[in-house]
């Protein structure tokens, strides 16, 4: 059975507290390692680790550091095919869906490459007699990241490149369901020219976590998971008087306007509600066609192309979608569906009875959609998770622009449509984080940032993009006055420019 440690001060070291958890095989329902779950005391020795290596780091000027993360990109690059495997055998998702898992954590490992320009100061000349004004963005000194299973390559590193890049050290507490991927990304930033000690990984569940949330060296948290675990973190990471962003779960709504083009708004509902079995932060969840016309015509060309889903092992190129993460998944999502019929809403595609055959035991799971769920179902209000699509019906379009709004998450939302006025009404009044127009799943790419409203998102700053650098950094404003020092003797009024 394969063991898998913690990678603390540099090198791969063996779990002591006794306690592990269970890394499995979706595609066969096996268990295939065994992670440690840190205590106490092992956290504390990564952070002791990660303080006494991190000035040395923020010291170096930050052309070198954007040279290893260079490095680094290069070293991944060289073990795409490997790490796009070992990713799809511990979550689930496809082989080719891990790639871009892969892919969209380096576009932030590139963007961060540009810190020696990112992490300018502003400078004004003359800002009073003789008197000159800067301001710098120095690290925080040790920061933490806690990511959920569902991107255990892209979310670490929307993590730790900008945090290592501003300077800081980091400990990474990953996803306990599959953590494989995580380790190896550390060992490839040592290999990339990292000094031991700036990037820790440390395995664990609630006891890693909570060691962070109490450790006065951790200065800040970046958090991605469910609503409930961001609220604790959250809560918790700011009494304690850290710097906390914390990313919860979604419900995310695709608007379909009677005017949109409907083969495109199918494929688009295929692919972001069904896609990666339904796991991803910003899956489409609720479709709301606008008007009943729209909603019969959207029914007719949505339900084959479910019926004909192909789910797959991880590892056929062909499938669609592949097995959940865990068992304990696929309880919970087949409990909503259930919940659903119950609620009163049309099942028109059932897929609970999918079993793989040759992996009855794999953690399967066909694709669901209700038609004509309404927005008192918790089938509508809670997080599914899973391979689920749900149907509102909208009567118009101020309807459909209201569901997104109050509902209690706001992490993504779409609209289809060829009509420019009426989206852009719609991006300017949704209460959503993030608005696709045409596109279903409005992921903004590594330069600019990312981020849910409501219970999707805690915190003033988003991830990735200039907010990472304000969130890793903290600013010092310098005034400075050469070379007549105060020898024009003591003053005893604020000063001001007036
Ligand atoms: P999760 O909340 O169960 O776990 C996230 C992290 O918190 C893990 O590292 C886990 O070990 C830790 N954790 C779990 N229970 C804990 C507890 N009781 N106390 C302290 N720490 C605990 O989430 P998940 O199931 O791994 O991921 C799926 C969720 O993440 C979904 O809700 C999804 O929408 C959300 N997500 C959000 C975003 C975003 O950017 N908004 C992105 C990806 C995933």
């Amino acid at each position: 059975m394969r063991e898998i440690g913690h990678f603390i001060g540099g090198r791969n070291v063996a779990g002591k507290s006794g306690r592990t958890a269970d890394v499995f095989l979706p595609m066969t329902g096996e268990v295939q390692a065994k992670v440690a779950l840190a205590s106490r005391a092992e956290m504390r020795e990564a952070v002791e680790n990660a303080k006494a290596a991190q000035p040395g780091w923020a010291a170096q000027n930050p052309q070198k550091r954007a040279r290893v993360l260079m490095k680094f990109l290069e070293l991944v690059h060289q073990e795409y095919d490997s790490l796009a495997e070992l990713l799809a055998r511990e979550h689930g998702k496809t082989v080719p869906d891990a790639r871009g898992d892969i892919q969209r954590g380096l576009e932030v490992a590139e963007f961060a490459c540009g810190i020696p320009h990112l992490m300018k100061g502003e400078f004004s000349e003359n800002a009073g007699p003789g008197i000159d004004m800067y301001s710098m963005r120095q690290p925080l000194g040790v920061v933490a990241g806690i990511t959920p299973f569902n991107f255990p390559a892209m979310i670490p590193m929307w993590k730790f490149a900008p945090a290592i890049a501003c300077g800081n050290a980091f400990i990474l507490k990953p996803s306990e369901r599959d953590p494989g991927v995580p380790m190896r990304l550390a060992e490839l930033m040592i290999e990339a020219g990292l000094p031991a000690g700036i990037l820790n990984v440390v395995n664990g569940d609630k006891e890693a976590v909570d060691s962070i949330l109490e450790d006065p060296d951790i200065k800040a948290i970046g958090f991605v998971g469910s609503s409930a675990i961001a609220e604790y973190i959250y809560g918790k990471g700011c009494a304690s008087g850290k710097r906390v962003q914390c990313f919860g779960g979604a419900k995310n709504h695709m608007i379909v306007m009677p005017d949109a083009d409907l083969d495109r708004a199918v494929d688009a509902l295929i692919g972001a509600g069904y896609g990666s079995a339904g796991e991803r932060c910003m899956a489409i969840s609720v479709a709301v066609p606008v008007g009943e016309e729209t909603a019969d015509r959207l029914m007719e060309k949505l339900i084959p192309r479910v019926e004909s889903l192909k789910i797959g092992l991880s590892t056929d190129p062909d499938a669609d979608f592949g097995p959940l993460v865990t068992a304990e998944a696929v309880k919970k999502v087949r409990g909503y569906v259930d919940l659903g019929v119950e609620e009163g809403a049309d099942l028109v595609v059932d897929g609970r009875g999918f079993t793989m055959q040759g992996y009855e035991n794999g953690f399967y799971m066909g694709g669901c959609l209700f038609d004509r769920v309404t927005a008192d179902m918790r089938i509508y209000k809670e997080e599914i998770f899973g391979p689920v699509l749900s149907v509102v019906r909208a009567k118009d379009y101020q309807e459909a622009l209201d569901l997104p709004t109050k509902h209690e998450y706001g992490n993504g939302v779409a609209i289809f449509t060829r009509d420019g006025d009426a989206a852009r009404d719609f991006a300017s009044k949704v209460e959503v984080g993030m608005v696709g127009i045409n596109v279903p799943i409005p992921v903004p790419l590594a330069y600019h940032t990312f981020g849910g409203w409501k219970r999707s998102g805690y915190g003033d700053l988003n991830q990735h993009g200039p907010d990472s650098i304000r969130f890793y950094t903290k600013t010092k404003t310098v005034t400075s006055r050469w070379p007549s020092g105060i020898k024009d003797g003591a003053e005893f009024i604020m000063p001001t420019m007036r």
